[in-house]
Order: C-alpha cells, then structure tokens, then sequence
C-alpha cells in the first residue's frame, strides 16, 4: 500500500535528503522509522503524505501514483493519512471538543455525525472528560493523545507519527505507544520515526533505519541498534 522506487529528494537549497529509496509497506504494517539526526527520517514520512515531493523516483500510496496526483486531489490523499506531531499542532484558542470537530468539518463531514465522532475517539484516547479544556490546560501527554485522536477521527489507513513521544517522559510515552499499539490492533498501517531508543527495543516492530539519506537496514521486529 506505500511502495517507492528510485525515491530521491534534494531540497531547493542542494540539500539532497534521500538517494534512492526502495520500500514497500503493506497495510497493517507497524514500521519504526530510526537513525541518527540529519538522516532522512522526516522527509521520508513527508514524502508519504505529500507534504514534500520527491525530485526523483515513484511513490505509490494506496494505488495512487503521487506523481501523477494533482493539487486539488492531495485532500483526498490526506483523508487517508492522519498525522500526529512531536509538538501536538493543536489549535490554542479551540477547545478539545473544537480541535477534532473541526478536523471533520474541514472535511466536509456531516455534521450530524460529528459529535458522536469527536466522542467516540474520545472515549478511545480516554479524554471524555477533558471535552471543554483547552490544550494549554492539558499536561503534555494529554495533548499527544488529543492530536492522536485527531489523526484517526476520519479512520485513516495510514498513520504517521514524527517523534510522538520526543517531548513527553517515559512514562506518558509508554502510555502514548499503548494508543498506537491498539489503532495498529484496528488495522491502521502505523509509521513512527523515534529516537526512542527503549521503546523500540521493548515493542518489537519492524525496523527502517536511516543513515545519510539511504535504508541501511530493514528487519522484521529489529532493533534500535544506534549509540546515541
Ligand atoms: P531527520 O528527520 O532524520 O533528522 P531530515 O529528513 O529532517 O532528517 O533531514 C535530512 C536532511 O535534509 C538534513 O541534511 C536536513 O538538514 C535537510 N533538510 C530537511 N528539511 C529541509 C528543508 N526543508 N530544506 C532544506 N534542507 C532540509
Ligand atoms: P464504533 O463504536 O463507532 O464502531 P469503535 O469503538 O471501534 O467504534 O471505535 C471508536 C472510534 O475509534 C471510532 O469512531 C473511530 O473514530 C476510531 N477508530 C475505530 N477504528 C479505528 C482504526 N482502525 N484506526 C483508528 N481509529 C479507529
């Protein structure tokens, strides 16, 4: 369901953040995305959900060739995507409620099934009851899960999540890989790039690591494998 070939990315600047990358990934798929910083691992979840383009290479996502797709069917693309964020990305000034109901109405979703949407990923995030704060009145973990639930209110195949646990303690981590343990249980193809060295060594998952751009190594329930 995500396969790339020949895959290059150089940056306008020169930069070139991927030399040829070969992978395929099928749905169900829990994939820890891993190396050292520099290596390439945001650009290569970047380039899933077409936030960049690649200058050189094919992306296949879902059977749809993402260089043949045009700007106004990236939305489209995206409601198959949900992406969760190392700083959350949540709207300030929205409340919990506000923040996943406006994930739907962007999309165009009927109202009617909104509020038993928002609440539904409520209940599954276990936040019912922080409904009506806003983020600043959330602890770090609580806001993760917000924008987690935002990821899946549309039931997305694929979520993707760039270092979700990079800014919260170990135990609200392990609380956070919980939650996408079970949207993985569901049958949502789950992409992680970590650096979380004791997650990916407890949570036995498939393992892509990246060094300088490249894929130096692919292993089913791999290791971390890195010194830093
Ligand atoms: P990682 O996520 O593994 O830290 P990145 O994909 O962020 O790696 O970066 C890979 C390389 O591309 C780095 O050299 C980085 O400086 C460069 N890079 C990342 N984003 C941009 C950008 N928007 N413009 C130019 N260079 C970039
Ligand atoms: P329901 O009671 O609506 O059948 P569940 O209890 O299975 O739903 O799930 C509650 C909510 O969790 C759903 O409304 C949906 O937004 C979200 N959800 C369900 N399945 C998945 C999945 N595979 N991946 C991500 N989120 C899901």
């Amino acid at each position: 369901m995500i396969e790339m070939q020949g895959v290059q990315m150089v940056y306008p600047n020169g930069v070139s953040a991927l030399n040829g990358i070969d992978v395929s990934i099928s749905q169900g798929e829990f994939v820890y995305v891993v190396g050292p910083s520099g290596a390439g691992k945001s650009t290569f979840v970047s380039l899933i959900y077409r936030e960049e383009k690649p200058t050189d290479g094919s992306i296949i996502i879902n059977g749809v060739h993402l260089r043949k797709l045009k700007e106004r069917k990236i939305p489209y693309l995206r409601r198959d995507i949900g992406v969760v964020y190392q700083d959350f990305k949540l709207l300030p000034r929205l409340t919990v409620y506000e923040n996943l109901a406006f994930a739907l109405e962007v999309i165009e979703e009927n109202p009617k099934n909104i509020k038993k949407r928002v609440m539904d990923v409520l209940d599954l995030v276990k936040l019912k009851h922080k409904a009506r704060q806003i983020p600043d009145e959330l602890s770090g973990g609580e806001q993760q899960r917000v924008s987690i639930a935002r990821a899946i209110i549309n039931n997305p195949k694929i979520v993707i999540a760039d270092e979700p646990t990079g800014n919260l303690d170990p135990e609200t981590s392990w609380e956070i890989m919980q939650i996408f343990e079970e949207i993985n249980n569901r049958g949502t193809t789950v992409i992680m790039a970590t650096h979380s060295r004791d997650i990916v060594n407890a949570i036995r998952k498939r393992v892509i690591a990246f060094e300088d751009g490249t894929i130096v190594r692919d292993e089913d329930r791999g290791e971390y494998g890195y010194e830093i």
